[in-house]
């Protein structure tokens, strides 16, 4: 089917949805679309303003594609850029859960008309008809602690927005290694296949898990793309899609050039285009005096937080409580990431999202043995982006966004003043609004570490199979948890599968839980320094009593309740993660060995981590979910991709 055709069918397809929707929502939507008919829309483009060199899809249509090659882009957020178009793509995976989160139906992945799309090939858009033209985003960051000036999507250009139409939700699709564009500064706009598979597939485990996450929907290799990094590699392409792709550097572009009135129209549409508009942001300020800092633990040890400051009363106008939103949103995004031992190994304010997903995965990690100094980033020597790092850097970079939206928060109620808009703050009344910003900006900090708190002690609770919490957990089972799996080099994330499978009635005796210990331990054994066989087991046995009272507080000694107590526990404790070695046999196998199936069957598993078995090939399955071999742990990468 040609692109008009399919176009204009979309649109007529979109009424009738439309009206069919309340009547049949639940059967027509549940078999899923064609990716032609789709909802698709441009919100993004419509509202926000373009590149001016390259102001309509035509202009930039018509230009050779060298014109939209590197340069500086102002007063703009997106310039229009076609993908480069490719020969003999090879569609190497799809995510299932990805297709059916788009609204798209089983099968449509073998369309001549998916694989050219997902490819960069076709697109929604013609000069007759109009459509969807695609766009590459403009933005800035912070990178290491320094300014890095004009960013944006140097190898990532978005499609369309698509609504499915059973979940109402918006997704902005786009694909990752399509050619350059206004924003690759000295780079190709391609991606090696490599870190493509690494993408696809950590995006939709850490979906998976529950973590809020940028999304996979396919991985493509381009067998005549020869891209060079350290050698030739392969290239490839992961078509990805999130509810909204701004970052934190978004905002912090137009900060550094003193556009005030793009920072402003940025805001206004990330609340009421990317949220669910201003009513849905947080209320006046809940928290308060009662929620003192110096009570709660600090769970990533080490890093300085904020003692509480006396709240005085200050006018939280509607860019307050967006910043308090995103500062939320992304409390829970990291406090998941302590929860589960995920590293992203690169946050910076470019790789920082306004909507709390995880987002841009270079040189990320799950963690193996616990080690909080940890950090997968080969380049990262001062440890900035270590896994204890991750809660104070993620709030260092909320701090950037609050000095871009500083003139907003601290305007107060003067927010919609004409004089203010057109000029902004004068001398007389700068004080009193720094003033505003500043205590807003330290009071949502409190805000932050309180919503991280929560969050951090509700997963570790639930890992840890108890139904409630109690002040003691943290420093007798989370802290003392941490310590030994520290101490005696043991593998983080296997430790609470494990844990999971233990029956209480195993450990009611000291004897029965130094026999029990070993479980823990790695198949040779257990490392740090100055344990014997005897100490390591007693460590665990330790921490093994004091954990199987709290279980039996929580579910009491009826006959099943320790059998319902394993399988809760086993549903938000992963079998499978996708650990650095694997990813690197798998990358090994499909680029050097032709190997098309393990990537299907690991992607399974991704999507199905809490699985006992996945019925493909229990060897690999049993190998993928054991011990991690001694010499592949703590794997570090370098940010080449
Ligand atoms: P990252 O470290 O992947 O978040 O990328 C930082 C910036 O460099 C972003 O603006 C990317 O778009 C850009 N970039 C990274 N790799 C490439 C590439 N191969 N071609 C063009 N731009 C790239
Ligand atoms: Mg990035």
């Amino acid at each position: 089917m040609s692109f008009r055709a399919a176009f204009s069918q979309t649109q007529v397809l979109r009424s009738r949805l439309g009206k069919m929707a309340s009547q049949f929502s639940n059967t027509d939507a549940g078999l899923g679309l064609s990716l032609a008919d789709l909802p698709k829309s441009n919100v993004f483009t419509s509202k926000l303003p373009p590149d001016p060199a390259f102001e309509t899809p035509e202009s930039s249509h018509q230009a050779q594609r060298e014109r939209l090659y590197p340069r500086m882009v102002k007063n703009a957020f997106f310039t229009f850029v076609r993908p480069e178009t490719t020969d003999d793509p090879e569609l190497l995976g799809v995510s299932s859960k990805a297709l059916e989160d788009l609204g798209l139906k089983t099968g449509e992945e073998n369309t001549a008309q998916f694989k050219a799309v997902i490819s960069g090939n076709e697109f929604f858009w013609n000069e007759e008809n109009g459509g969807v033209y695609p766009w590459a985003q403009c933005y800035g960051g912070w990178q290491f602690g320094a300014w890095a000036g004009q960013l944006g999507d140097g190898r990532a250009i978005s499609l369309f927005e698509s609504t499915n139409p059973k979940t109402n939700t918006r997704y902005e699709v786009q694909i990752k290694g399509a050619g350059r564009t206004p924003y690759s500064r000295f780079a190709d706009g391609k991606a090696v296949l490599r870190s493509s598979i690494r993408e696809y597939v950590v995006s939709e485990a850490l979906n998976a898990l529950g973590i809020p996450t940028t999304r996979a929907l396919s991985l493509t290799l381009l067998p005549k793309a020869k891209v060079l990094r350290e050698r030739m590699e392969p290239g490839a392409i992961v078509c990805r899609f999130a509810e909204s792709w701004l970052r934190f550097g978004t905002f912090d572009l137009p900060h550094s050039r003193g556009d005030r009135d793009l920072i402003r129209k940025l805001a206004t549409y990330a609340a009421e285009d990317v949220f669910n508009g201003w009513e849905s942001l947080p209320g006046a300020v809940s928290l308060g005096k009662d929620q003192p800092a110096d009570t709660v633990e600090n769970p990533t040890r080490g890093i300085p937080w904020n003692k509480t400051q006396e709240h005085q009363y200050v006018e939280e106008n509607r860019f307050a409580r967006l910043y308090r939103e995103i500062a939320r949103r992304n409390a829970e995004t990291v406090a998941a990431w302590q929860a589960y031992g995920f590293m992203n190994g690169v946050l910076n304010t470019d790789n920082t999202s306004i909507y709390g997903l995880s987002l841009d995965y270079g040189p990320f990690a799950f963690m193996d043995n616990f080690d909080p100094q940890y950090t997968p980033n080969h380049d990262d020597h001062m440890l900035r982006y270590s896994y204890k790092n991750q809660p104070s850097i993620i709030w260092w970079n909320l701090v950037r966004l609050g000095e871009c939206l500083g003139e907003l928060i601290g305007a107060g109620n003067q927010i919609d003043d004409d004089t203010f808009i057109t000029k902004g703050v004068t001398e007389d009344a700068a004080p009193a609004l720094i003033k505003r910003a500043e205590t807003i900006i330290e009071r949502t900090g409190n805000e932050y570490r309180t919503v991280f708190l929560n969050q951090y002690k509700r997963l570790m609770s639930k890992r840890l199979g108890l139904q409630t919490q109690k002040e003691s957990d943290f420093q007798d089972l989370f802290s003392e948890l941490l310590d030994t799996l520290e101490a005696l080099e043991l593998d983080f994330n296997h430790f609470f599968r494990r844990l999971s499978g233990v029956s209480l009635s195993d450990l009611d005796s000291e004897l029965k839980r130094k026999e029990v210990a070993p479980i823990f331990f790695h198949a040779e054994g257990f490392g740090g320094i100055g344990y014997t066989e005897d100490s390591a087991r007693d460590r665990i046995a330790k921490w093994l009593d004091k954990w199987q009272q709290r279980i039996l507080e929580d579910w009491g000694s009826e006959s099943d309740a320790d059998t319902q107590r394993q399988n809760a526990m086993k549903a938000v404790n992963p079998n499978f993660t996708p650990r650095g070695w694997i990813l690197d046999e798998i990358i090994e196998r499909v680029e050097r060995r032709g190997d098309r199936e393990v990537l299907g069957r690991v992607m399974n598993m991704a999507l199905n981590p809490f699985n006992g078995e996945w019925g493909q090939n229990r060897e690999e399955e049993d190998r993928f979910c054991g011990d991690v071999p001694r010499f592949q742990r703590a794997m570090m990468c370098s940010c080449s991709s």
